[in-house]
């Protein structure tokens, strides 16, 4: 199925559709899983043509496997990419891609708010290969340009953020890496290719956590880059050498979960409305993180450039620590884990989930509160999400006299 195919179908059609025809073997209706590492050639010059890239096929599973394509074309069509590669995880992603293009005594510019691994990669392994890294406030936007404007090679951006949801104009910030000639990378996990599509903003490089979202079903790690065949041929030769290469029983969990992207998004999205309103009311709740709410400072930026807000967001109990374990314990319809993006809705603290690589003094200078919940919100009824919390709440007012004081 080529690209034409899907110019004129919505994003749930592609998320159904793109990728599939290509991989079908055996008049079957679904990719198969094809975990064979190696492929027989019987004539050794066709067998040189493939590896050599100049016929299409597949050698050696670190290279090419039809499981992986599919899914990589799949994520391509709903980026709008030229070219998409897959990796074993996020993280597998995001390094790959940094190393890729950073040599010693290049320069950075990124944001505080990245996820912990990233933040990692900035602030130990980078500064490790004598590449310089400049953190902006995240929502400070002038900061951000007027650093960039100093010149770097790496814009990395990340938005809405993991776990304070700050959101960035992707638009403005492109243009202004573009005009230093700078490599604008962003973080699409949180969104999905449902909600925003930043290389239609000018970014040049998409990443995903394909474990999150993509997949859905959090039963498989993944990562995905989508750019430019160009800057794409770079990542693969990179992934192809040094191994991070998507397993293809993960592929096709992914693939499967994909399918459903858009239907299990917009629920999400709904209930985390609903959610976010509903702890606005708290007493014990200092702060709602959502950028659906007309409160969150970036609101405006969201409503310009996400076509939904998403299904995650994160709220700050009073006491910390104290009232989050009275609170989590209490929940009955989620899971208490360092997941999001999946069926089942997921709370966890900061300090135990995104920032668990982060001392308490890196996550304060990171503007993270030690009483952050972040909530991934599941495919669950909304009505049943809010009892389960207010049940919960009730306990711990109840229950917890001091903090209700
Ligand atoms: N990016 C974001 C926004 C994340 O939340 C995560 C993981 O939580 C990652 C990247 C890393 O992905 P993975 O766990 O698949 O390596």
């Amino acid at each position: 199925m080529d690209e034409n195919n899907f110019k004129d179908v919505q994003d749930g059609t592609k998320a159904v559709w793109a990728g599939e025809k290509e991989s079908l073997a055996y008049n079957a209706t679904q990719v198969p899983v094809v975990l064979s590492v190696a492929y027989n050639y019987d004539d050794v010059d066709e067998w040189q043509e493939v590896a050599l890239g100049n016929k299409p096929g597949y050698t050696y599973n670190r290279m090419a496997n039809p499981t992986v394509q599919a899914l990589e074309e799949k994520l391509r069509i709903l980026e709008g990419a030229e070219e998409a590669v897959g990796f074993s995880s996020g993280m597998a992603a995001i390094s790959s891609t940094l190393y890729t293009f950073l040599r010693p005594g290049d320069r950075v510019v990124s944001v505080k708010d990245t996820y912990g691994g990233t933040n990692k990669i900035f602030t130990e392994f980078l500064p490790n290969l004598d590449v310089d890294v400049t953190l902006c406030n995240t929502g400070n936007h002038k900061e951000i340009e007027a650093e960039v404007a100093k010149g770097c090679k790496v814009l990395y951006l990340e938005s809405p953020t993991n776990p304070t949801m700050k959101v960035t104009d992707i638009e403005r910030l492109a243009r202004v890496g573009k005009s230093v000639g700078a490599l604008v990378i962003i973080d699409n996990t949180f969104a999905t290719p449902i909600n925003q599509n930043p290389l239609q903003l000018g970014v040049d490089i998409v990443v995903h956590s394909a474990t999150k979202f993509l997949s859905g079903h959090a039963d498989a790690l993944g990562g995905i880059v989508c750019g430019s065949e160009k800057l794409m041929k770079k990542v693969y030769h990179f992934r192809e050498i040094n191994g991070a290469t998507m397993d293809p029983w993960s592929a096709y969990l992914i693939l499967r979960g994909m399918k459903t992207l858009k239907l299990r998004v917009r629920q999400q999205e709904k209930s985390a409305m609903e959610i976010a309103k509903y702890l606005q009311k708290k007493k014990l709740v200092d702060a709602v993180y959502y950028p659906g709410l007309e409160a969150h400072p970036h609101h405006d930026i969201a409503k310009k450039q996400m076509r939904g807000f998403g299904g995650i967001l994160s709220f700050v109990l009073k006491d910390e620590m104290k009232a989050i374990k009275i609170l989590l314990s209490k929940l009955k319809y989620a899971n208490k884990a360092g997941n999001l993006g999946a069926v089942e809705t997921i709370y966890g603290p900061a300090r135990t989930t995104s920032h668990v690589e982060c001392t308490i003094e890196e996550r304060k200078a990171l503007g993270i509160p030690e009483g952050l919940v972040r909530i991934s919100v599941g495919i669950e009824d909304t009505e049943d999400l809010i009892a389960d919390l207010e049940q919960a709440f009730s306990y711990l007012e109840s229950n917890y006299p001091v903090s209700c004081s």
